[in-house]
């Protein structure tokens, strides 16, 4: 393990104007400040010549270096594979099109080492951006601060600040990277806090993600949400809604039931409506359907989650009289 002390993540799909820029300006902020780092670009499937870019930057300052994507996997991916390969006891991520400034992460550092925060958001409060997506940002954040309770306006910004320890024990999928500071709740990192940051205007290139970041921020919101609640104890949601459904057609079963044996053995009168005439025996039949599945799939999602759960769901920080594990991860800080 080396010692650096930051690792700066950087996805890049088709930023061959930003780079020589961003790798001269991050070296000066380096420089002046006598860090010793790594700038970690993810080529993430780009067509342009962002890999070409990056190798240059190489030749000139080895500790530029980069990683290839095959094909375009999408900004989660790319972080993920960053965080895999960081060596600093800090990690930085940012976006490569120049708008975060690298001239923030000094103070970032600062506020994970000395303030022992566990992850440092960027907030970008003034905007460079367009309405049409400031408007819906804000609601996005809105609702994500408050499902999450997690105290920040600005839940995707690129810029942002981690303990090593918060990177290598959580997982960035889909498109989950709008979400990191819950993933990292989850796991238990809790000391979360933002930082307003400068926020500049898009220089070169155009943005990655059009209209349909809206739809898809929406459903991961959803799942979130979900997960976030359920995401041990699923049965508890399909469970119990699934027995509630159950008892209602159940009831109307046995209604339905009682009516026919007292016209058949008490009344000893044909019934006025047989009762495949009632309405209340389709809604038997389907309550009862529907009651049976929300079990089925509660069964189903309590062994997914059973199976993932018992790989690791936990983190150890701390051991005393037992001899250290190669499996066991250690919380530092
Ligand atoms: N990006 C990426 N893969 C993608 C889409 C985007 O690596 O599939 C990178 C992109 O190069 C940039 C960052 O993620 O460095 C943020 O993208 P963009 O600036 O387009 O997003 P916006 O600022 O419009 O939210
Ligand atoms: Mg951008």
């Amino acid at each position: 393990m080396s010692n650096l002390q930051l690792s700066i993540v950087i996805p890049a799909k088709d930023e061959e104007e930003s780079i020589p820029e961003l790798c001269s300006w991050i070296s000066r902020v380096m420089q002046t400040h006598g860090f010793s780092y790594e700038v970690l670009f993810i080529d993430d499937g780009s067509s342009d010549n962002t890999w070409q870019q990056i190798m240059l930057a190489h030749e000139g300052n080895r500790n530029i270096k980069g990683i290839r994507f095959n094909r375009n996997f999408g900004k989660s991916a790319a972080l993920q594979t960053g965080f895999r390969a960081a060596q600093g006891s800090v990690v930085i991520t940012m976006d490569s099109d120049l708008q975060d400034s690298p001239d923030e992460i000094p103070e970032l550092y600062r506020m994970i080492t000395e303030q022992k925060y566990h992850l440092v958001s960027g907030w970008k409060k003034k905007r460079n951006d367009p309405l049409s997506k400031t408007l819906p940002s804000k609601f996005f954040n809105g609702v994500t601060s408050r499902i999450s309770g997690i105290k920040l306006h600005d839940f995707n910004c690129g810029l942002k600040a981690y303990d090593k320890a918060v990177i290598i024990n959580i997982n960035v999928y889909g498109e989950m990277h709008r979400y990191i500071p819950v993933i990292a709740k989850w796991a238990g990192f809790t000391r979360i806090t933002e930082k307003v940051v400068e926020h500049r205007a898009r220089k070169y290139g155009s943005t990655k993600f059009g209209l349909e970041r809206f739809v898809n921020g929406f459903l991961d919101l959803l799942s979130i949400t979900f997960v976030s609640k359920f995401r041990q104890k699923p049965m508890h949601f399909f469970g119990s809604w699934g027995t509630l459904s159950f008892l209602i057609g159940f009831v109307l079963t046995l209604k339905l039931f009682w009516d026919k044996m007292y016209s058949l053995f008490i009344d000893k009168l044909p019934m006025k409506r047989e009762i495949t005439e009632q309405p209340i025996f389709y809604l038997a039949l389907v309550a009862v359907i529907i009651g049976v599945q929300l079990f089925v799939t509660g069964f189903l999602a309590e062994m997914f989650a059973m199976q993932s759960l018992s790989k690791r769901d936990y983190l150890v920080i701390e051991k005393v009289g037992i001899e250290e594990s190669s499996k066991t991860t250690i919380i530092h800080s």
